[in-house]
């Protein structure tokens, strides 16, 4: 503050504290301990009084408040609040103590660090009860509740003054802007009295001054901007974090409280808020909440948008999973509020699939919208308002909010946030920030405390009113939803991209240069994940096999459920492993219990088939992918290869171990193609692909080499990995023991290291048959800060990888030009990666692991990471899983890599026949496709109930028609987009049906019986 502007400044600050005119504690309170809130009711005694502070420490605790107050009769321009502060103002809303209060029974608003008023009727007889929630953070806290009279005069002329005051802070001196407002407030300030508070005099200046303000700033100086930013209330509430999904019930319920609350007050305020898990909580727990809400939706005042089920991370759910967020998100949003939501709302997600364009196109969305790019550690983006283009050359207009402080405050100038406040400083700021400003003169504030909910403050809304005249030097404020903002945006690109003949554009996958550790932390939660997603994709298909086949009916309900869990559990803060231990407990128990019910139900659909099928004795062996294959089952401890099964079908065949498939002679492993020699360490020493007579490794250097690096990240444990790891590998020092294992049509060697106090023992198979090398890992891990990685030297020359994303692949360059490679350090991909040269390839599959990185010609896939926060336990424990070398000629096309991947995910299902019906062929095949690039990935009933759902697409960037064949006869086929509305009719010939698929297309069929 310069010395001029001292006067107006002591004049804020007196006034701000003269609008309180009466203060009075409230000394009768009562209380008693309690839990999580069961039944949403208020319990009618057991209260006793409340004397000492002291009986609140502790975190995660939870209490009843009981108070009585009547309120006095007021005069006009008199208010009465409610206070309740426990000494934690200010301090960080999310994790601080928070409380639900209740007038005389009814939900009024949420409490918390930054929400300490309740406005209340004067002259009124209150029950005052408040569900008091102590928050995560220990150490003392209080419970001091008052009443507080507010003189509404007094707080307006304060906001009149101090808006513009904070105005004055970031304007140059020199400014015409600076000059006009400093010399309209300097005036008004000398026309208030402050000698006799509350006196006729003091308001009778109040008065005067307050026309001074109005006439000389708010209207003669203000209004100069063509600036505008779009001010649309928000929370951003995870849905787990440093807290559980118990505590976001209750987060949701006071967060949307208040904003209704508030809505009383403010007239013009707006609120958006997405995910509809939170909805639902609200629903069930706060229905008289959730009524109100609806009439705000209807209204036009709240908006429920955002698509997905919730803000989901978008680097690890696969792209089934991404769809079902879409597909149950808006079906959620349609069916409780009427409106078909149009925007992908994902602010705080690590990074951007560039599998999303597409899937947003085809689910009927508009917009995608985020910040979290701006987090970037190395490079800054450099557009916020452009075309995103995915892999198969979709678009999809996307717009990045751009609120920031001006000038940025203690953060990287890049970085902008969502968590929006309505200062003069962040409206500045994000329009100064926002890099498009010659095709769009709007940008967006998403105003609210948020990451724990809280959401808009009284404060925030009247500031919002004085800077939507127009501040000078200043954009102007206006309210708007997220919709309208983004389709005036919209408009403005596209004009403005014409006249300016350039559209930003951006293509491929926005990569977050920052929480690289996200794609390995909390294993337990990737393999669950990825465990579910394979069962369901397997539940749907035999219960959609047995409903077409015999009449079963369709658990449909219960496989939405399943999904739903499945889907809550990709939380962006769930699945990318940044929450804490009791978060990662929780999903561990929703998990195993889903993992039951879904396997019990494939295993019960698959029962009703085997019972139909017409033979007499043998085993059915049911394959449930979309393409013929052969591959394995486990029959009494032993590993028997099938022979070839058709897609989403069965054989049934007879299950012999054959003779020598594969040989183990001391250190090597061998059969028909391959000659594997292991070393002291455990490692590979040689792997000779005898198809093509090379070896697979660089010369000199090590296969399946086990990497252990220090892992100690800056600021963010478990979300990092600091680039600086590579420069500390740990040498493996210990030799490993070998012990041969057989196993059916495999056999390989069993290896087991010690490291510290972790062991890992690894059984390297060779297959009779099969192209596949596994590496079969049990980890029993008790290390912490360090990053686990299996090495793979190819003797493969390439400058791009190859990896797997949602419904298709994309290729990552392997060097380091320039600092945009270089920052892609570590990076996801899905099933499997791949180097190739011209003529022969290596591909690496896995079964739940989602990190990899490539230098030169070496490809690792990490496998363990173990942060200390925000979870002390993070990956200690034990981890089984699965990778696999898959050496091919050709490229990852002819090596047949992705069908493989899938297999090594999808293991075959078996049944010894039984006597029974024999109405079913002994082979069978419901579809199928001959084309090699396609992959039928789903088929299950359409949510409708009337038809079947078929999902394929093309994983090999190839332009087809594909060629289905089913197995029954059907009525009808039509191509759908992901929400399975129906477009054109196809032309079905016979039980034949011919579908263009262009490049990574995903394509939806509905058919009908
Ligand atoms: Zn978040």
């Amino acid at each position: 503050m310069k010395v001029r502007e001292e006067k107006i400044g002591v004049l804020c600050r007196l006034l701000e504290k003269q609008q309180v005119t009466e203060t009075h504690r409230i000394e009768e309170v009562q209380y008693q301990p309690c839990g999580y809130q069961q039944d949403g009711g208020i319990p009618a005694e057991g209260y006793r009084p409340f004397t000492d502070c002291a009986e609140l420490s502790g975190k995660d605790r939870h209490f009843w408040f009981q108070l009585y107050l009547r309120t006095p009769k007021l005069p006009k321009d008199k208010k009465i609040f409610l206070i309740v502060e426990t000494g934690r103002e200010g301090r960080w809303d999310a994790t601080n103590p928070q409380g639900l209060v209740y007038l005389n029974g009814a939900v009024a608003q949420g409490i918390d660090v930054n929400h300490t008023e309740v406005l209340l009727r004067q002259d009124t007889e209150y029950v005052i009860h408040i569900y008091f929630y102590t928050g995560m953070e220990p150490g003392k806290l209080e419970f001091r509740p008052a009443f507080q009279i507010i003189d509404c005069r007094i707080e307006k002329l304060f906001y009149d003054f101090w808006v513009p005051f904070s105005a004055l802070q970031n304007l140059d001196e020199n400014s015409l802007a600076y000059t006009r407002t400093f010399k309209v407030l300097d005036q008004a300030a000398n026309l208030v009295c402050l000698r006799s508070p509350y006196s006729s005099e003091y308001y009778d200046s109040l008065e005067t001054a307050e026309k001074f303000l109005q006439q000389k700033f708010y209207q003669e100086t203000c209004g100069g901007s063509q600036a505008v930013v779009d001010c649309i209330g928000h929370t951003h509430i995870d849905v787990a974090w440093l807290w559980t999904l118990a505590q976001t019930r209750e987060k949701a319920q006071r967060s949307f409280a208040t904003v209704l609350a508030l809505m009383e007050e403010y007239p013009e305020y707006k609120f958006m808020s997405s995910q509809p898990q939170l909805y639902q909580y609200v629903k069930e727990a706060a229905p008289a909440v959730y009524e109100k809400i609806k009439q705000r939706v209807r209204e036009g005042r709240w908006e429920v948008e955002g698509a997905m089920w919730l803000e989901a991370d978008c680097n690890l759910p696969s792209g089934e999973s991404l769809v079902r967020q879409i597909l149950y998100g808006k079906q959620f949003i349609k069916e409780e509020f009427g409106v078909d939501s149009k925007i992908l709302w994902l602010p705080d997600v690590f990074g951007y699939s560039a599998a999303l364009p597409q899937i947003l196109r085809k689910s009927g969305i508009e917009y995608f919208v985020t910040s979290k790019i701006s987090w970037n550690d190395t490079n800054k983006l450099p557009y916020d308002s452009f075309l995103w283009k995915g892999i198969d050359g979709s678009e999809i207009f996307t717009n990045f909010l751009t609120a920031q402080d001006y000038p940025p405050d203690g953060v990287p100038v890049n970085y902008s946030c969502y968590n929006g406040d309505i200062t003069p400083s962040m409206v500045k700021g994000a329009y100064n920030r926002y890099q498009q400003k010659e095709y769009s003169d709007r940008v967006m504030d998403t105003f609210g405390y948020g990451d724990g909910g809280g959401g808009p403050t009284r404060k925030m809304l009247e500031q919002q009113r004085r800077l939507s005249k127009g501040l000078p030097g200043y954009p102007k404020t206006e309210i708007h939803t997220a919709l309208e903002h983004l389709e005036m945006v919209k408009k403005s690109f596209y004009q403005n991209g014409e006249a300016l003949r350039r559209i930003p554009r951006w293509t491929g996958e926005l990569y977050l240069e920052y929480h690289r550790g996200t794609y390995t932390s909390m294993a337990q939660n990737k393999r669950y994940n990825r465990k579910m997603e394979f069962l369901l994709q397997k539940a749907e298909g035999l219960a959609a096999a047995a409903s077409l086949l015999s009449d079963t009916a369709y658990p449909s309900q219960q496989l939405r459920s399943l999904w739903l869990t499945t889907l809550k559990n990709q939380f962006h803060d769930i699945i990318p492993g940044s929450s804490i231990f009791e978060v990662y407990e929780d999903s561990r128990r929703e998990y195993a219990g889903i993992l039951n019910s879904c396997e019990d139900l494939a295993e019960e659909y698959l029962e009703r088939l085997a019972e139909r099928v017409d033979a007499t004795d043998g085993y059915l062996v049911y394959n449930s992918l979309g393409f013929a294959r052969t591959g394995t089952v486990s029959i009494e401890g032993k590993t028997l290869e099938t022979g070839r099964i058709p897609a989403f079908g069965w054989k049934v065949l007879r299950l012999e171990k054959a003779e020598d498939g594969v040989k183990v002679a001391g250190n090597t492993i061998e059969n028909k193609w391959y000659r594997i020699e292991i070393n002291a360490y455990g490692g590979i020493a040689s792997l000779v692909d005898k198809r093509f007579q090379r070896e697979v490794f660089q010369e000199g250097k090590i296969g399946n080499e086990l990497l252990l690096f220090e892992d100690f990240p800056q600021d963010y444990d478990a979300w990092d990995i600091p680039a600086y790891y590579q420069e500390k590998p740990l040498q493996w020092q210990e030799k490993a023991e070998l012990s041969p294992v057989y196993d059916g049509d495999r056999a390989g060697l069993r290896i087991s290291r010690n490291y510290q106090s972790s062991t890992i023992i690894q059984t390297v198979y060779l297959y009779r048959t099969l192209p596949r090398i596994d590496f079969d890992t049990e980890i029993q891990w008790s290390e912490e800060h360090q990053l686990l990685k299996a090495a793979f030297p190819l003797k493969i020359h390439n400058s791009h990888a190859t990896y797997e994303i949602q419904f298709g692949n994309l290729e990552r360059p392997t060097y380091r030009n320039t600092s945009w490679d270089a920052a892609r350090f570590e990076v996801c991909g899905h099933k499997w990666a791949d180097l190739s040269e011209g003529n022969y390839g290596v591909s690496i599959l896995n079964d739940c692991k989602y990190g990899w990185s490539a230098v030169d010609s070496t490809l690792c896939l990490t496998l363990l990471k173990c942060a200390t926060y925000p979870n002390p336990q993070a990956d200690k424990g034990s981890h089984a899983f699965t990778y696999s070398l898959l050496p091919h000629g050709g490229d990852y096309r002819q090596g047949e890599t992705v069908r493989e991947a899938y297999s090594l995910n999808q293991p075959l299902m078996w049944r010894k026949i039984k006597t029974g019906e024999k109405k079913l062929p002994s082979e069978f095949s419901l579809v199928s496709c001959s084309n090699p690039n396609i992959i039928i990935e789903t088929f299950k009933q359409s949510e409708d109930g009337k038809g079947y759902i078929i999902r394929l697409y093309d994983a090999h960037n190839c332009n087809t028609n594909a060629v289905l064949s089913f197995g029954v006869d059907l009525k009808r086929v039509f191509l759908c987009d992901l929400l399975e509305n129906p477009g054109s009719e196809l032309h079905l010939e016979g039980r034949k049906v011919k579908v263009p698929v262009s490049n990574f297309e995903i394509v939806t069929l509905k058919v009908e019986k």
